[in-house]
């Protein structure tokens, strides 16, 4: 009887032994089994999305971006490598107002076969988007263009990252702060150089409309060649109309973008100049993907700081010595307005 019940132990032992050989077992002498937990898996459309998750979820998590710098989301389908990632994500955040139009099937099969597929822009009211005319009543998808709108997405990617992994939510709420003071930092910039921009020369025009929202938040006009997708190709009447208002306004620069082509800027001054105003190529803007991986155009602020920089230089504004990085602004860590004690539990 004895012997029987050491023999069950036994076959116990290496029945043990068998699962670790299949590698869900910590190392040796380790006894702590929260310690193993391998980081969510989390798929990510846009790099500008990227940049925020990895920001909250730290080490905790493994980031997959699918679209790189250079690529258009308005007009991207989702590669079968895409699909595989999406389907073997613990999480997916996208986001949503129709940007990526192309993969709307696709997100919709994932977030059907049970996968958590989440939309960065869920938690903007009607009054907060805008609706843009010519746009068929659809919002504009830019959000990112204005970093207080686009800091709504933090509660939305510390709570899913909480949901799929409770034991992080310490973590994913500090992070979270952090980045909302670095967004916070980032809008106190924007707000104070753009504001040296003449008056008269506040008018942002380019390639498409990717910046509204910039626009709104930082007293800009904004005239786009295309409209908010580049679906649709802009016609000759479009460029007419722009090459008005340029040669009215007298409008030193127009602007042209790192993901769609640059053929309807160029025909805007070849436009002026047949009217005698020169126009220049104030330089290219980062509209709805960041800059090559490993720069700091690559990451979501040093892709903004960019943007404005820019346009504030192309349309003779002044940019303090080092701009963003070297002068940092200081900025409140800890903020007590409240606005994130919703929702953390
Ligand atoms: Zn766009």
């Amino acid at each position: 009887m004895r012997l029987g019940t050491n023999w069950l132990a036994c076959v116990m032992a290496i029945l043990a032994l068998g699962v670790c050989g299949l590698g869900s077992c910590i190392a040796e002498g380790d006894s702590g089994v929260e310690a193993a937990r391998p980081p969510l898996r989390v798929v990510c459309t846009t790099g500008m999305i990227g940049d925020m998750v990895r920001a909250v979820g730290g080490d905790r998590v493994d980031v997959t971006v699918l679209m790189g710098d250079g690529v258009d989301p308005h007009l991207y389908k989702a590669t079968r490598t895409d699909v595989a990632a999406l389907a073997g994500a613990d999480l997916s955040f996208y986001n949503g107002l129709l940007l990526e139009g192309k993969m709307t099937d696709t997100l919709v099969r994932i977030a059907s076969s049970g996968r958590r597929v989440v939309a960065l822009t869920e938690r903007l009211d009607e009054e907060q988007l805008l609706h843009p005319n010519g746009a068929e009543g659809h919002p504009d998808p830019h959000v990112w263009m204005d970093p207080v709108s686009w800091a709504t997405g933090i509660d939305v990617v510390r709570e899913a990252l909480t949901n799929a992994d409770a034991s992080g939510a310490g973590s994913f709420a500090t992070n979270a702060e952090a980045y909302r003071a670095r967004l916070d930092a980032l809008d106190a910039y924007a707000k104070r150089v753009l504001a040296t921009v003449p008056e008269h020369a506040r008018m942002l025009v380019t390639a498409h409309d990717a910046f509204g929202y910039f626009g709104r938040a930082y007293g800009f006009e904004v005239r786009g060649i295309q409209g908010i997708s580049t679906e649709s190709e802009a016609g000759v009447r479009d460029i007419e109309r722009l090459v008005e208002l340029l040669v009215s306004r007298r409008i030193p620069a127009v602007f042209v973008e790192s993901t769609v082509s640059e053929r309807g800027v160029r025909a805007l001054v070849a436009g002026a100049a047949a009217r005698g105003l020169e126009v220049h190529i104030g330089g290219q803007l980062y509209s709805d993907a960041m800059g090559r991986p490993e720069t700091w155009e690559g990451t979501y602020l040093g892709m903004i700081e960019h943007n404005i920089n820019t346009v504030v230089t192309a349309l003779g504004g002044e940019i303090p010595e080092g701009g963003l990085r070297s002068a940092p602004i200081p900025v409140p860590l800890g903020a007590t307005d409240g606005a994130d004690a919703k929702g953390s539990s």
